[in-house]
């Protein structure tokens, strides 16, 4: 097969580790400095200590009969296979097969924001273990079986946690996973369930993640991948798959417009990261789009820089219903910040009562109930479609990247029986909610 070096110059002395196959995966690079780096469990760059990313040797030829393959695979991110780091046979191996989840036309709330150009929802609630994160996790696996490790592991804001444990339990790993202790009900019977250790930390997600960045420097943590630590290059390529999609869902067509939930930011990065190889390999045309961030107000560091013109993110004690988000101190907020700037995008926040009210738009409007960081994206986007920043009259996706019934709390004040009566004509006659 042809190859070419997409990112970073070609390195005779980068060559890959012996017997390690990730496809097309070539080395990592340093995303500052651009120093390139043999295949391995790293993170930060050994002479500027930067975080490294993949590069790959992408196929070229035809565009037109990559397109052909990508459509003839799985009904899942493995069609993506030739761009992911990720060993040829990946789909035959015993894995959660996620992604290739509904693009959802939402006319009723496009009428409802007053949005005319098309506006689409991204249901991502529709993975095996109801967020996004089984995209990331698939391929941190694939990584793990790569290195040797037979522990996987991760700091989590709840998803992530639920979703290791389903993959290691598929993938038949052991897993031990850290949370913050006082996660949603939901959130933490998921990362249990799967029969793998789940360790509740007394502190907040930047608590979580030190730790375990100590863990990964002590024997103690000796044969674990961190899915978001030491296997995070990889970890971030899985939300590539949610660019693909989208564009393949539009028919290989770049969306004008599209908001993005920020954690760590992680995902926004890459999602750019996955349209740029797109138009590089020539399945899509190259158009501008822009990319807009969403933040919780009680948690907003990537979107109070932005506001600020910033250039640095200063960290947040975060304090938010959209727990799934909240990280005080996102290692990709810098990036985010490069992204939104350079595509004439933004970053903006809603407070927690516009998180609950747009969750609830989105469930009334088109029958997706979507969790706490859904409503922040719906919430954002309502919000700068007022304020004329979004343009109502181009092709708007809004991600929703997980299940409400995560985060039921968040709307079970407001969201009960109508009426409780008597089992009888009467008594429904008199509750006043017979057909006019
Ligand atoms: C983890 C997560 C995100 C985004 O995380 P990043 O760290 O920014 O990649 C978005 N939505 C949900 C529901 C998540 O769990």
């Amino acid at each position: 097969m042809a190859v070419q070096t997409v990112a970073g110059t070609a390195d005779t002395t980068a060559s890959a580790t012996p017997n390690v196959d990730l496809g097309p995966a070539a080395a990592l690079s340093c995303r500052e400095c651009g120093e390139r780096f043999e295949l391995g469990p790293l993170f930060a760059c050994a002479s500027c200590f930067g975080p490294l990313e993949v590069a790959y040797e992408l196929p070229t030829g035809a565009p037109e009969e990559l397109r052909k393959r990508i459509e003839a695979g799985p009904d899942n991110i493995w069609r993506y296979a030739p761009l992911l780091p990720v060993p040829a046979d990946v789909a035959e191996k015993p894995n959660l097969n996620p992604g290739f989840t509904k693009l959802v036309k939402a006319d009723n709330l496009a009428r409802e924001l007053g949005v005319t150009g098309g506006l689409y929802v991204k249901d991502d609630s529709g993975n095996p273990t109801h967020s996004f994160k089984d995209r990331v996790v698939a391929i941190a696996v694939e990584a793990a079986r790569a290195f040797g490790f037979t522990t996987l592991s991760c700091s989590s804001t709840g998803n992530l946690a639920g979703a290791v444990g389903a993959a290691a339990a598929r993938a038949g790993l052991r897993s031990c996973v850290f949370i913050p202790h006082d996660l949603e009900q939901g959130k933490v019977v998921m990362a249990a369930v799967y029969g793998g250790e789940l360790v509740g930390i007394e502190g907040n997600y930047d608590d979580v993640n030190r730790f375990c960045s100590e863990l990964i420097g002590d024997p103690l943590g000796e044969g674990w991948g961190f899915v978001n630590v030491n296997l995070r290059p990889y970890y971030g390529e899985g939300s590539k798959t949610l660019a693909y999609e989208i564009c393949e869902q539009l028919g290989w067509r770049l969306p004008d417009q599209i908001v993005i939930p920020i954690a760590s930011g992680s995902q926004l990065t890459k999602i750019d990261k996955g349209f740029q190889e797109l138009i590089k390999l020539g399945l899509v045309e190259d158009r501008p789009y822009k990319i807009f961030g969403a933040q919780a107000e009680g948690c907003s560091p990537v979107s109070a820089a932005f506001k600020a013109g910033h250039d640095v993110v200063r960290p947040q004690k975060p304090n938010t219903i959209a727990k799934s988000l909240a990280i005080g101190n996102p290692a990709d907020g810098p990036y985010v910040l490069d992204i939104a700037r350079r595509t004439g995008g933004a970053v903006e926040d809603v407070i927690d009562e516009q998180v609950v009210d747009a969750i609830k738009l989105l469930a009334r409007t088109e029958g997706i109930f979507g969790e706490t960081a859904g409503g922040v994206t719906v919430g954002v986007t309502k919000k700068l479609v007022e304020a004329g920043v979004i343009d109502p009259t181009l092709t708007t996706v809004v991600l929703n990247t997980g299940d409400g019934l995560k985060t039921l709390d968040a709307v079970s004040a407001t969201s009960q029986a109508t009426a409780t009566i008597k089992p009888s004509l009467d008594a429904f006659r008199a509750a006043g909610l017979a057909s006019a």
